[in-house]
């Protein structure tokens, strides 16, 4: 876990358990040097502890390369809850959380993600201040959707030379609460949908809602398509997933979308024009860090609207340098980070 620690740069690791409540749970501090660290907390099962800390340490060091390359006055964290089947008072185990995190004394800020929902923000608000996407000042998913919205708009006039989606084939990967809500973007603006989610039921929403065309969770990544949407979990792009695409950009919400650096350079070979994730779904993060410092509604759109014009700055220079988007996002992130 060092050797993690170290190559990544992460400044501290915490772990917590509560007995009585069932919490097990980590907390990864990336990085304070533009502010508290900011990031969601997971309540997901994982295979060992370990995973969970792995897990914990590469989502904050993404936090942090948002949080930078957005402009926003924080460093980068993660929290991750190993999911127990068998706690029998979830309130209770948020409200152990929340303990956990107001230990750390404001150096964490958490917030909603994969697993939790704005009730147990609410939760953990009855013992810590610093949380944000209680259900009083909103969920950031919608957010981060319009972010990857408009996203894929500057993603396909780059590669295919129009932003128009009238006709483009998109296959959205997880139909959760970002998901959904881009396929409903997509679906208005003209766009046919590919759709997969583990959750059936999901699928034949987006059917009856936005006429989408339902593939087999397995399929979806070698279906031909213009752009590939990953809104599911982590890690789908590895050497040998990204050999079955057939698209010409890659563009969705799910952070840490490739296992590592490599990957990017074989997508750039491919032709594949990758939408490096920490910057395409910052739109969230930008949504809940401009409400907790007390901003309103205009100012945040205004901040969210500068998603596309920052991702085709990365893919000039990309072309410029003859190199993958994601490794000029990395040099960027890490600019701004450390010099
Ligand atoms: P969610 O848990 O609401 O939805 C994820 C959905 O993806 C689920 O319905 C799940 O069944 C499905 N899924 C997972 N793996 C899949 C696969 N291989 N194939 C098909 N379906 C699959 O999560 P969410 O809040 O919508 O977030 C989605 C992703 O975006 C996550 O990686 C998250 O970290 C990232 N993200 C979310 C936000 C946000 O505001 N919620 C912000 C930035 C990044």
């Amino acid at each position: 876990m060092f050797a993690l620690m170290q190559s990544t740069r992460t400044q501290s690791l915490h772990l917590c358990i509560d007995p009585p409540t069932g919490l097990k749970a980590v907390i990864a501090i990336h990085s304070e040097q533009r502010g508290p660290a900011m990031g969601g907390c997971r309540y997901l099962a994982y295979p060992d502890d370990e995973s969970a800390m792995v897990d914990a340490i590469r989502l904050a060091q993404g936090m942090s390369y948002k949080a930078a390359l957005a402009g926003l006055p924080l460093g980068g964290g993660k929290a991750v809850i190993i999911r127990n089947p068998h706690v029998e008072n979830r309130a209770a185990l948020f409200e152990a959380f929340g303990r956990f995190v107001d230990s750390l004394e404001g150096r964490y800020i958490t917030a909603i993600d994969s697993g939790t929902s704005t009730l147990d923000m609410d939760c953990i608000a009855q013992t810590t201040q610093h949380v944000t996407s209680t259900t009083a000042s909103g969920d950031p998913s919608p957010y981060s959707a319009m972010g990857v919205f408009a996203g894929i708009r500057a993603t396909s006039m780059a590669r295919l030379g129009s932003d128009n989606l009238e006709g483009l084939r998109v296959a959205v990967q997880g139909l959760g609460n970002v998901g959904y809500a881009l396929a409903e973007q997509l679906h208005a603006a003209g766009a046919e949908l590919l759709v997969s989610d583990h959750d059936p039921g999901r699928v034949q929403l987006a059917m009856e809602q936005f006429n989408a065309h339902p593939i087999a969770t397995d399929a979806l990544i070698s279906t031909p398509c213009d752009i590939f949407a990953p809104c599911g979990l982590g890690s789908i792009l590895t050497g040998q997933s990204v050999m079955q695409l057939r698209c010409a950009a890659v563009a969705g919400s799910a952070n840490n979308q490739l296992t590592n650096l490599q990957v990017a350079d074989q997508l750039e070979n491919r032709g594949i024009l990758y939408a490096p994730d920490y910057i395409i779904n910052s739109g969230g993060l930008i949504y809940v860090a401009l409400k907790h410092q007390g901003e309103e509604l205009p100012s945040i759109t205004a901040h969210l609207a500068r998603i596309p014009s920052r991702l085709t700055e990365v893919f000039a220079h990309a072309q410029a340098e003859k190199r993958s988007p994601a490794r000029v996002a990395q040099t960027l992130a890490e600019r701004l980070l450390y010099s």
